[in-house]
Parts: C-alpha cells; sequence; structure tokens
C-alpha cells in the first residue's frame, strides 16, 4: 500500500464515484462535501446512466453495490423519439445497444439513490458540512485545503469535484468560464405508480427520453422512471449493508424555454412555490394537446423546481500541478444529450486508474496529466456536442469562444 492520500473537495457524482474507486484500491482518500448531511437539497431526480456511467460504476464499486445499482434502476430502453407538441411523431431514434451491459447500456435511476450507494463503505472518508474556501500548496507539491469553518486537511493531491461553481477551478483556473446557456428548465415528476397513473401516459412516451417541441422551440421533456422491485427486497437481497430511501415509479417531466419566453426575472422564477412553477409551466403548454397538458396537470408541485442552463467554455490544457479538477466543475454542460453525470463518472474511474499507477511508482504530475489530457478531450466534446444540439432542437445561445 503507498502512502499517497487523496483530498477530494466535492461528494457529488463524481467525487462519490472517485472515492469508491480510491477505497476499493486501498489508497486513502478524505471527501470534503459542503451539505451539512447526506440527505441535504432535494437530490430524488432521474439520472440517465449511459455505457460510460454503467462501465465506470462497475470498475470502481464493489460487485454487491453494483449490482445493486443495477437492481434499483429502471430500464427503459433504447428510444429517444421527438414529437410536436400536438404529439405528431417528428423523429424517431432508437440508440444502439450495449450488450454486455445492464439494461442494453441505457439505464435511469434515482439520483438520491445512486448517491446512496455510493456512500456506502465510505464512512470514515467522508466529511459533511466542509465547504472549501480556498488551498495553498507547498514546495513539496502537498496541498492544503481550507474551509469555511477554519479547519484544513492536507494531501498529495488535491481533486476539485466542488460542480459547477467549483471554488477550486475559480482559484486554480480563472480563465475558464462558466456561462449562461440560454435557457430555463423546470423540473418536476408525475407518479407512475398503479394503474391509472400508468393509464394516463400513451406507451409511445415513455421510452428513453421523449422531446415534445412546441412553438418558439419550447419543450416537455419525459422519461420514466420504474422499479422492478422495492427498494428494501433489492438491498436485502444484494447489499444488506447498504441502506436505500424507499422511492416509487415516476414520470420526470422537464419544461424548457429560452430564458426570453420566461414571463418574469430570474429573482422571482426562482423565488416561486412548487404550486407557482406548475402555474406557470401550464400557462407555456396552454394549447398542446391535452395528453400532454394532462400529464403536466398532474406533476407533484412539490417536485418541482427552477434549473438555470449554464456550460463551461472550453479551454486550452494547463501546467498539470497537484491540484486537478473532474466532472462539472470543469465540464458542466447543457443537459442536450444527457451525460454530464456521465461524463463525471468516467473522469472519475480514468482518474482512479491513474492515480492507482501513482500509488504503485509513477510520478504523481505524469499520472495527473495523462489524466487531464484525456479528460479535457472527451469532456470539453461533450460540452461543444451539447451545445450544438441544444441549439438546434431548443435554442440553446452557441457556445463563446474562449476570446470572448
Ligand atoms: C435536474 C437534473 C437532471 C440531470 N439529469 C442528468 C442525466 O439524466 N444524465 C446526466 O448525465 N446528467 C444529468 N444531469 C447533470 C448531472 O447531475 C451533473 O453533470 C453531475 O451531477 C455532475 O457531477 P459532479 O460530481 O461533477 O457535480 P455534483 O453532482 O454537482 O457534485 C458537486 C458536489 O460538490 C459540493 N460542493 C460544491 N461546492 C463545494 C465546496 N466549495 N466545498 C465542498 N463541497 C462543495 C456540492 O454540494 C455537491 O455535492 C442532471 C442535472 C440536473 C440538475
Amino acid at each position: 500500500m503507498s502512502d499517497l492520500h487523496v483530498i477530494i473537495a466535492g461528494g457529488g457524482l463524481g467525487g462519490l464515484t472517485l472515492a469508491q474507486g480510491l477505497h476499493r484500491a486501498g489508497i486513502s482518500v478524505a471527501v470534503y462535501e459542503k451539505d451539512p448531511t447526506a440527505a441535504f437539497r432535494n437530490q430524488g431526480y432521474r439520472i440517465r446512466i449511459n455505457s460510460d456511467g454503467i462501465t465506470a460504476l462497475k470498475a470502481v464499486l464493489m460487485p454487491p453495490a453494483f449490482e445493486l445499482f443495477a437492481a434499483t434502476a429502471g430500464n427503459p430502453g433504447s428510444r429517444m423519439d421527438a414529437f410536436d407538441h400536438q404529439l405528431n411523431l417528428l423523429h424517431a431514434q432508437e440508440l444502439p445497444p450495449a450488450p454486455d451491459l445492464p439494461g442494453g447500456g441505457h439505464l435511469a435511476v434515482n439520483r438520491m439513490t445512486l448517491r446512496q450507494i455510493l456512500l456506502s463503505g465510505l464512512d470514515k472518508a467522508m466529511h459533511h458540512g466542509a465547504r472549501l474556501t480556498h488551498y495553498d500548496t507547498d514546495r513539496s507539491g502537498a496541498v492544503t485545503a481550507h474551509f469555511a469553518d477554519g479547519s484544513s486537511a492536507t494531501g498529495d493531491v488535491l481533486i476539485g469535484a466542488d460542480g459547477v461553481n467549483s471554488a477550486v477551478r475559480k482559484q486554480y483556473l480563472p480563465q475558464a468560464r462558466v456561462v449562461d446557456a440560454g435557457l430555463r428548465l423546470l423540473y418536476g415528476k408525475v407518479k407512475l405508480a398503479g394503474d391509472e397513473a400508468r393509464a394516463l401516459v400513451p406507451p409511445e412516451l415513455l421510452g428513453l427520453w421523449t422531446t415534445v417541441i412546441g412553438p418558439g422551440k419550447r419543450f416537455v421533456g419525459l422519461a420514466p422512471v420504474q422499479y422492478r422491485e422495492s427498494m428494501h427486497q433489492a438491498s436485502a437481497r444484494l447489499a444488506p449493508d447498504i441502506e436505500l430511501s424507499d422511492d416509487s415509479d415516476y414520470l420526470a417531466c422537464v419544461f424548457g424555454a429560452r430564458r426570453e419566453q420566461i414571463p418574469c426575472t430570474d429573482e422571482e422564477l426562482f423565488a416561486m412555490t412548487g404550486a407557482e412553477l406548475q402555474a406557470l409551466t401550464l400557462s407555456l403548454v396552454e394549447g398542446w394537446h391535452p395528453g400532454l397538458v394532462g400529464i403536466v396537470s398532474r406533476q407533484d408541485p412539490a417536485s418541482i423546481f427552477p434549473v438555470s442552463v449554464r456550460t463551461s467554455v472550453p479551454v486550452a490544457g494547463w501546467k498539470t500541478t497537484s491540484v486537478t479538477l473532474l466532472g462539472d466543475a470543469i465540464h458542466v454542460m447543457s443537459p442536450a444529450i444527457g451525460v454530464g453525470a456521465n461524463t463525471a463518472l468516467r473522469d472519475a474511474r480514468v482518474l482512479t486508474g491513474r492515480l492507482v499507477q501513482a500509488a504503485g511508482g509513477r510520478p504523481l504530475a505524469e499520472a495527473l496529466r495523462a489524466y487531464e489530457e484525456e479528460m479535457i478531450g472527451y469532456g470539453f466534446d461533450a460540452v461543444r456536442e451539447s451545445a450544438g444540439r441544444g441549439h438546434r432542437l431548443v435554442g440553446q445561445d452557441p457556445l463563446p469562444s474562449p476570446q470572448e
């Protein structure tokens, strides 16, 4: 066992996946998360996990935890169809299956469930209520992370996995910008449990992801999360040490529009109650197919929250040091191709591999440079692809050039 010690700022999907990989490899790791508890904030929304994400989770998780992830994920198939606002089919798309992966490489999970699985076995490594404010490095390369409560932690490497507003990125790469992509989303859930609820949603709208596009490129995205067994049954059967919160089937129902089409300021939007957000959504889909309006009107108001879509602006590589970045902290992207989390999971898998090499004697700087070169390639490709598709389909702002 090496004496490499890794500090991760941010215990979201990417940071926890990295922590799992390092823990499994016997590398010393500590995660510092600003939220006071694991259950803080609304984290119970749908995340689509594609073959990159599944491959990453398979590589880092202990087998029972991976089995539990696969068993608690919905398996909605591979259809990504688009309809107009009167539900006429515009475009049918079937994604190719990855035959060796659960769900053919197309799964839909509840974010909270995935986080509970990713937290398993990490009790000693997790530090909640630790908001990183800044870091400093000494001549030997050791990094000290400083937290809002005045405490600090020192390690050989600091990974900024602290999401879109990353404090690590702001200090380390002030040239790396995050900009408003021009879109606002209203995320909500419709209960799908029981025959009556299921009957409200025609089967053709229950693919992996369905986009309904209306006037002015306003859109509604629909995506089911349907479980095959209860959380308790699955964990009792596969990984009794992992405690999961209950959940029931739902349809993620997301309204989106360009910010100019939302008849209020961001400040007003973010101050609205769930019922007000639902009324706003209904006013913006007036005249659309009654079946679709019926689905929107069945959103649980308590589940609705607004999102201001942001994107990173790709930057050129930088000088490698003992600080690096992962996930949304470096390549946040619009949800247009649904791969933000999957790219963060891929980062975690690739970085785990490089840090295992460093623990085995490869110079740390060389290992981190190899990670950064690979991640900058596929990470910013995904940012560009998301921005391109988002622009064509729903009017996302084009990516500014790095100089703008
Ligand atoms: C509603 C919604 C639906 C989405 N659906 C999909 C999907 O279907 N598929 C997909 O691939 N992606 C999806 N995404 C995107 C995806 O959630 C993100 O890309 C992913 O969570 C990025 O992981 P991360 O670990 O980089 O960041 P996060 O998961 O955001 O984690 C960052 C963590 O850092 C913590 N933190 C922040 N600042 C500090 C600090 N200073 N100190 C310590 N801790 C800090 C935060 O509290 C958080 O826990 C969705 C996003 C949203 C909002």
